[in-house]
Order: structure tokens, then C-alpha cells, then sequence
């Protein structure tokens, strides 16, 4: 039996991956009609699905399934994820193919099948095969797919966007939201751990600039345009975002004193307590540091494209991580009170991030209780600060929870989300989908 199931979703997932769903800013740069094939081996792997459920275009290629219970009593529940991938960068680094959707070494190999076309999978065949048993929710139960999650489109189709449009559009005022997030991985100690995102950071992208008359670099003055862009840049990393406990990161702290050892297992066991610690230890270690505040990470910095041209326009892009609880303007108020030089800045785009959740939920224990009904109780559920932002934002004034969570157990065998060489052990493939079976059952 399980090694059918297995040998089912690896051929459903190399199917996926064969579909190169490339995003792109610009929405003429999309590979349309890949989406369409993908939407095709939707509607051969999964009749139960598409017999039951209404299943609503959205945008260029979003999809929206919805099952009306008839019963109104508990909170609908909606399984989400994007269709989308990333550029395969260099393909002579691949040792397969990025679009063969290859098996080998027991892994199905390619660009998607960790981020996140392994997760469509798992909800669509939790819902198929339960449907097709003869399952049915006393809930409204959604699938709803994305196209853009990986980009920020500029022409305003952005598929979450849209797709978040559509429940207004249906009327419906509050979802329970399962997206792609954490998982679960053993530590070096050989824990078993399941991350459970209880809030994201949002990406919000700001502009440094200014603007002058340019000039011949023989005659610059004292101070340039870029000498003045350089200091408002250093000003900033001078003056970092104060950290703050937050209850999520709080609890983040406290589930990972129960895996730590020595100091910092006192020192994460009572972080109130130990604070001045914590912030030593943060200022160390990018992933702490990263917990406790918002981050401001220069990335791009331009000039004139000549060494002799003093140039009229000197810019910088800013990846500012916005916390749960603050806001881009806040940001972007904080930033302005370190320019220099006539250096101004501009938000780009992004938006405000979704205030965490708490982990005291009636929905939560399910979750929790979900991973251990199938991975076993000697996994730890830990509420966790996800460190990249997702589609869910979307959905913050109609969410009542939202738990970012793929329902896999990874190792060292997953290849790296975004890098080369991304693949997925096909043993892991049945695991995802239990997950969302029983989830479905215990919700
Ligand atoms: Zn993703």
C-alpha cells in the first residue's frame, strides 16, 4: 500500500515539475500556456475534485475550489498554495534536469518540488482521495492556488491578490488558512521539531535616492551625490531596528531553550528575564537577530554607467523584513530620520505584515494534535516566526488564523528551495499527504 501511494505521487510530482511555471515582474514574460498544462494533469489526477467542488478561474491562471458544505457552525477552511517557480539559475550546476521532473537517488529532482509544488500536491490529493472514500466536511473547504507568489508583479494581477478578491466577491467574512511555511526537521540531537508559522515578515522594498545635474567627475567638489547615498546607507546599519519580544518570539524562544543546552537553554527559558543576553546573543546570529526585529538589507546601489560621469541620479534599494505589528510607514519614518546629504527615500511596493496569532487556540491544538496523530508524539509542535514572507498576507482581515505549515518532515536528503539541485525524497511524498487527510478529519 505504501509503496503504491508513493509511486503515485512521485509520478503526479514529476508531472508538476515537467510544467515550468516561471513568474515573472512582467506579466507579457509568463509562460501561459505551462500553467495550462499543469491545469490539465489537475483535471486527469484529480475527477473527485473537480466533480465536487465549484472551481472558479481566478486572474491569469489562479484557481479557486470550493466545496459548500451547507453547514454554516465552524470557520471555513482554506488549503492554499502557488503554482509558480523561480528562475533554475545556473543550469550547468543541475545534476538533472530542472524541468525533467528526473527521479533519482529515490528523489523526484527539480525546480518546485520544495517551494512549492510538493504542497499542491499534498492538499489536492488529501481531498481527492478522501472525497473519492466518501469523506464530506460539515465545513466549506477551499483550495485556492496562486501564480505570482514568487515576484511582485507590476501590472497589479498578482495572483494572491486577486484570489483574496474572489472570497470577498463570495461574500465570506472569516477562513482558517493553511500556506506553505515550516515543517518538520531533527536537530543534531536527533529532536524531532515541527515549526508551525504563526506569522511572517513582510518583504517591503524602499528607495534610496536622489536626484541632481550630474556632472564631469574632474570637477566633483568635496562631496558627491554618492558620497552622501554611502553615508545615509551606513547611518542606517549604525541604527538598527531596537529589538523586541514579541509573545510569538517569545514562544519561538521558550520551545528552543527545550532543545538547547547550557547557557542558552537558561537564557531562552526565561528571555523577559535574561533580555540584555538574548540581544548579546542576537547581535551574533542573523537568525535571532532576524526573530527580534524588522531587518533593512541594502541590496542594489546604482550610479552613472560611466567612471568619468558624475551621475545625475544616485539610488539604493532597501529589503526591509517588516515584524508582525509594525508597518511600512513606520519604516519608512524610521529610515527618513537617517538620510543625510539630500538623500531621500520612496516605499516601492510590498505590504504591511498580518499580526501574529497566538498559539492559544482551539485551531492550533488541532493542528498540533494533526502532526503528532501522524508523525508520532514524540514530535514537538513549536509556534514559530516565519522568516520569509508568503501570499497570505493577503488574507489578514478575513483570517482568523493562518498557519503556515507544508505538513512534510524534511532532512538532509531535500534539495534547497530557490538553489540548484532542489529535489524531494519521494519517501516523503506520503507523509505530506497524511498530514492533510488527517487534518481535514480532526478540523
Ligand atoms: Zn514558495
Amino acid at each position: 500500500m505504501q509503496i503504491h501511494e508513493e509511486e503515485q505521487l512521485t509520478i503526479h510530482l514529476q508531472q508538476f515539475i515537467r510544467c515550468s511555471t516561471i513568474s515573472n515582474e512582467d506579466v507579457e514574460q509568463f509562460d501561459w500556456p505551462e500553467f495550462t498544462k499543469l491545469h490539465g494533469l489537475f483535471k486527469e489526477f484529480y475527477p473527485t475534485l473537480y466533480k465536487e467542488f465549484s472551481v472558479t478561474d481566478v486572474g491569469r491562471a489562479g484557481l479557486l475550489f470550493h466545496y459548500a458544505s451547507g453547514h454554516k457552525e465552524k470557520t471555513p477552511l482554506v488549503l492554499s498554495a502557488h503554482q509558480d517557480v523561480v528562475e533554475p539559475g545556473v543550469l550547468s550546476l543541475w545534476h538533472q534536469e530542472p524541468f525533467s521532473g528526473a527521479y533519482a537517488d529515490g528523489c523526484v529532482w527539480g525546480r518546485g518540488t520544495t517551494d512549492c509544488k510538493h504542497l499542491f500536491l499534498a492538499e489536492m490529493e488529501a481531498v481527492e482521495t478522501l472525497f473519492a472514500q466518501g469523506f464530506r466536511p460539515d465545513y466549506d473547504l477551499y483550495i485556492a492556488l496562486g501564480y505570482s507568489e514568487e515576484i511582485y508583479m507590476t501590472s497589479g494581477e498578482d495572483g494572491g491578490r486577486l484570489l483574496k478578491e474572489a472570497f470577498d466577491a463570495q461574500g465570506v467574512k472569516e477562513i482558517v488558512l493553511f500556506d506553505e511555511g515550516g515543517s518538520i526537521t531533527t536537530d543534531a540531537q536527533g529532536h524531532r521539531v515541527a515549526r508551525v508559522g504563526l506569522g511572517d515578515k513582510s518583504q517591503i522594498v524602499y528607495e534610496l535616492y536622489k536626484e541632481g545635474t550630474g556632472g564631469h567627475s574632474s570637477v566633483p567638489g568635496l562631496h558627491t551625490d554618492m558620497g552622501a547615498l554611502a553615508r545615509s546607507i551606513v547611518a542606517l546599519e549604525d541604527h538598527p531596528r531596537p529589538y523586541k519580544l514579541t509573545d510569538l518570539a517569545r514562544g519561538q524562544l521558550q520551545g528552543l531553550a527545550k532543545l538547547e543546552t547550557g547557557e542558552r537553554q537558561r537564557i531562552f527559558a526565561d528571555p523577559d528575564r535574561h533580555w540584555d543576553e538574548v540581544c548579546a546573543l542576537a547581535a551574533e546570529d542573523p537568525q535571532l537577530d532576524a526573530l527580534l526585529h524588522t531587518t533593512l538589507c541594502v541590496t542594489m546601489a546604482q550610479g552613472a554607467r560611466q567612471v568619468n560621469v558624475i551621475p545625475a541620479r544616485v539610488s539604493a534599494m532597501i529589503s526591509a523584513r517588516v515584524l508582525p505589528g509594525e508597518t511600512g510607514d513606520e519604516i519608512l519614518a524610521y529610515i527618513q530620520q537617517y538620510l543625510t546629504g539630500g538623500i531621500q527615500v520612496r516605499r516601492v511596493s510590498g505590504i504591511d505584515p498580518v499580526h501574529e496569532d497566538t498559539p492559544h487556540s482551539e485551531e492550533f491544538a488541532c493542528v498540533a494534535k494533526t502532526i503528532q496523530d501522524v508523525y508520532g508524539t514524540d514530535v514537538m509542535v513549536m509556534p514559530s516566526l516565519m522568516l520569509f514572507a508568503t501570499d497570505s498576507r493577503y488574507y489578514a482581515d478575513i483570517a482568523k488564523h493562518i498557519f503556515l505549515f507544508s505538513g512534510y518532515e524534511q532532512d538532509q536528503r531535500w534539495g534547497p528551495m530557490h538553489g540548484v539541485n532542489e529535489k524531494i525524497p519521494a519517501d516523503a511524498l506520503p507523509g505530506g499527504r497524511a498530514f492533510f487527510m488527517q487534518l481535514l478529519q480532526n478540523y
